[in-house]
């Protein structure tokens, strides 16, 4: 009854078994604090710590640049979708531009809707979300106040390997469900957000990692909790941060850097884990066929359709 089982939700994912196997051993007494990370505050040198670390961990990992924070929100990735336009797109006085290029991109530009004009810069749609655009066929309109992209459309299984140029509009992305399979250079962002419970922890908590220009830019009169600003200023901790969620991405982020040795060796992983799944289906005599093109393939979530006839 408790053998693990092959686990290939997209999220809440498969963790690390020696993470499992961390959390089993640390949850009734976090190392020596005497008390649970779900009794502690998170007002203590303890959770300070985990956040810290949480963070530093990011920050090795991915290269973040000096200028960009890193937050942990709540809420989930759905609410970026809302707290963008409503930091960045309500009253801006600009349009917004987003690539639809699958399901997740599609509610993100619902949402925004609500907030200000959306436009479209190019709509998968019509082709069944089977691919990613090139740079060539995307409508960007220099005056947007940004750009929004979702790096791997988790159910249609596209992935974007080359981010668009958008000159000096600000690119925003949704890469919930690639963040940290792949290095990123997140420079090329204003602001990236992802929901742990893909790949980097427990549901709970969504990495939000912005540049200083984009939080200069960020108004100050949002509700706090919806607000970048006031986010920031609490360092994440503007009410009580999700503490369990935080320390499993402290744990998570710990052992891709220990033990995998970084996002260079998880995405060698990943490409051969993909390719395993990629080859069967080339072996089916055409019975199963992937859902996206070669070009736009997933190696996070590889969307299968039968063919039954
Ligand atoms: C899962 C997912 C979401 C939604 O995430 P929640 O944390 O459940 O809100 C959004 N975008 C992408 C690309 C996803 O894979």
């Amino acid at each position: 009854m408790n053998e693990p089982i092959h686990n290939f939700a997209a999220g809440p994912g498969v963790l690390p078994a020696p993470v499992i196997a961390e959390i089993r051993e640390d949850l009734p007494h976090l190392g020596g604090h005497g008390t649970s990370i779900l009794e502690m505050s998170h007002r203590t040198p303890p959770f300070e710590a985990i956040i810290t670390e949480a963070e530093a961990n990011l920050r090795s990992l991915l290269g973040i640049p000096d200028g960009y924070r890193v937050l942990f929100l709540q809420g989930g990735a759905t609410l970026q979708f809302a707290m963008v336009p409503f930091n960045f797109l309500q009253g801006a006085g600009r349009p917004a531009d987003y690539v639809i290029a699958g399901t997740w991109g599609k509610k993100a530009s619902e949402d925004a809707r609500k907030a200000g004009k959306v436009q479209v810069a190019w709509n998968g749609e019509p082709l069944g979300f089977s691919r990613m655009p090139g740079q060539s066929e995307l409508l960007l309109d220099p005056k947007a106040a940004y750009v929004h992209i979702t790096s791997n459309e988790t159910i249609e299984g596209v992935a974007l390997f080359d981010f668009p140029n958008t000159g000096a509009v600000p690119l925003v992305c949704d890469a919930s469900s690639d963040f940290l399979a792949r290095p990123l250079d997140v420079s090329r962002f204003g602001l990236l957000y992802a929901g742990a419970q893909k790949n980097a922890g427990a549901a709970g908590v969504t990495i939000v990692i912005l540049s200083e220009a984009m939080l200069e830019s960020a108004p100050a009169d949002r509700f706090a909790m919806l607000s970048y600003k006031a986010q920031a200023a609490g360092k994440s901790m503007h009410n009580t941060p999700p503490c369990f969620s935080v320390y499993v991405v402290m744990l998570v982020t710990r052992w891709l850097r220990d033990t995998i040795g970084g996002l260079e060796a998880m995405s060698a992983l990943n490409t051969r884990k993909a390719g395993i799944v990629y080859d069967a289906i080339a072996r089916s005599g055409g019975f199963y066929r992937a859902h996206a093109d070669r070009a736009s393939r997933s190696e996070m979530n590889v969307s299968i359709v039968a063919t039954a006839s």
